[in-house]
């Protein structure tokens, strides 16, 4: 396994990485990078074991619920790259598909998986196209790179170009694995292509977007300040892949299997996050509910409850979904499609109500508080502590510091964040929706109807 500080050289290995059109040196210590890179190298300290053979608990394969459980303790304390190795789960997942069209495919995608578990490697999930014009397939777009596609090839290889969107933890892991975003139709074989590509890999560039604060206030975002995470627009010009990397190419039918098993356990991870951040944000509401000395009210009373139901419900989802498992040819677990799809539904769609459950018991000095700087000053002080003050035991620079903490974590830049991602990781609520459709026995809830209203001859 890598230390910590193996981990923050290996990222010094010449990739091509821009924050604000700079190219970056050093991805490992630039300001806009350094702090989500910390955070991915304290997980690599945490877990960090030098017994020959040991490896990471993201990449131990399910075999039992308690595992899959485990599984997804581990993902909901982690860091985002923690959850990007359903990646790695993914391509295991699909292994059986692969090997119905070649088994030298499954058996490339097995030792993927195998190189990264061995390796210590974190992996970003290259899914989401350009997509152009959203109303046109691949092939009918005006340039036929908006989907990434094969665009050349020799006996060893495969060139590939286009353009992979809003990838999590993009400048900060080691190996980018790409897959069609979509099922491929027939005369769209050169979209159908899965490989794995290293970071640094010539012809790869990485444009990173991330929402850390300026380090000079970092009072003023105690959240932000330590748990960033950038996403970046990877562009691929003509990357050479090597056979042994290629694991899907050309075949249509099965372009859509990577990318299904990616969403599932994608949103499997995503339950586990919002469980724990329905949690964070039940606590946030309590926590300034009893500094400001709302705690009583019936109607704040009503709405922390609803943030708790929340979480139970979302954390009950996450736990229907592993209890529901099956299992592929290979003994490998997956989590339930139709409790996965339903739970991470449910969790997107009611988040924002929880966030205006924390803003409505919080009150306006979420956003308007005095920074800390202002606190601080030797002028401002006395008369900020008189006024900011709730009561004996409220003093004004614990509220202060709570009004700083959940502004910064669901009213800001990251809390903004939060309200994209969790909506359209994972491949959106339209995607949920059709999933669980899909896997809901419609049939068994008519007969049901049917059947209590005595119309059991009926006919739909
Ligand atoms: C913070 C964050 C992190 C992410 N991390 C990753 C990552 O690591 N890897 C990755 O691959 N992706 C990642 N995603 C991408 C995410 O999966 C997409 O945002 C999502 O699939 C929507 O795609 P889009 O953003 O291109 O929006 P659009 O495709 O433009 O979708 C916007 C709306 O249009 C609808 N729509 C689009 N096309 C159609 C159509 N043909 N028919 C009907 N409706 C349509 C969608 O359902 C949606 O409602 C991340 C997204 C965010 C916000």
């Amino acid at each position: 396994m890598l230390t910590r500080e193996q981990y923050l050289d290996s990222l010094r290995d010449g990739r091509r990485v821009y924050v604000r059109g700079q190219l970056v040196d050093d991805v490992a210590t630039h300001p806009a990078l350094a702090a989500p890179a910390m955070w991915i190298a304290d997980g690599y300290e945490r877990h960090y074991d030098a017994t020959p053979g040991a490896h990471h608990p993201m990449y131990e394969v399910p075999r039992s619920i308690e595992g899959l459980r485990r599984r997804m303790e581990v993902v909901a304390e982690s860091d985002v790259t923690a959850g990007l190795s359903s990646a790695a789960l993914a391509i295991l997942t699909a292994a059986p598909q692969l090997d119905t069209i070649d088994p030298v495919l499954a058996d490339r995608a097995r030792a993927f998986f195998e190189q990264c578990r061995d390796n210590d490697l974190r992996i970003a999930e290259l899914i989401t196209d350009a997509k152009g014009d959203r109303s046109l397939p691949p092939s009918k777009q005006d340039d036929p790179d908006l989907y990434t596609r094969v665009v050349g090839r020799d006996e060893h290889g495969v060139y590939v170009s286009g353009a992979k969107f809003h990838i999590s933890a993009g400048p900060l892991v080691h190996e980018l694995l790409v897959m069609p975003t979509k099922r491929m139709k027939p005369g769209e074989e050169e979209y159908a292509i899965a490989c794995a590509i290293p970071v640094n890999a010539p012809g790869v560039t990485i444009v990173s977007r991330g929402y850390e604060p300026d380090p000079a206030h970092s009072g003023d975002f105690p959240i932000s300040s330590r748990y960033t995470m950038p996403d970046g627009l990877v562009i691929l010009d003509e990357v050479y892949v090597p056979n042994d990397r290629v694991f899907l190419d050309g075949v249509v039918e099965q372009s859509a299997a990577l990318a299904h098993a990616l969403g599932l356990w994608e949103r499997l991870s995503g339950c586990a996050a919002m469980a724990h951040h329905g949690d964070l944000l039940a606590g946030a509401a309590q926590l300034i509910a009893d500094a400001n000395g709302v705690a009583g009210f019936s109607h704040i009373k009503d709405k922390i409850a609803q943030m708790a139901i929340y979480a139970t419900l979302v954390r009950g989802g996450l736990e229907a979904a592993i209890l529901n498992s099956e299992r592929t040819p290979d003994g490998m677990l997956y989590p339930s499609e139709l409790y996965t799809n339903a739970a991470k539904y449910y969790a997107a769609s009611e988040f924002t109500v929880m966030v205006r459950n924390l803003h409505d018991i919080a009150g306006g000095s979420v956003v308007t508080a005095p920074t800390l700087a202002d606190f601080e000053s030797p002028d401002l002080n006395e008369a900020l502590s008189k006024y900011l003050r709730t009561r004996d035991g409220v003093d004004a620079e614990y509220r202060l510091r709570l009004f700083h903490a959940i502004r910064d974590f669901s009213a800001d830049t990251l809390g903004g964040w939060f309200l994209l991602s969790w909506l359209q990781s994972g491949g959106g609520l339209f995607a949920q929706r059709t999933v669980t459709s899909k896997h809901y026995d419609i049939d068994r809830a008519k007969a049901a109807f049917l059947e209590l209203s005595g119309l059991n001859g009926g006919r739909a």
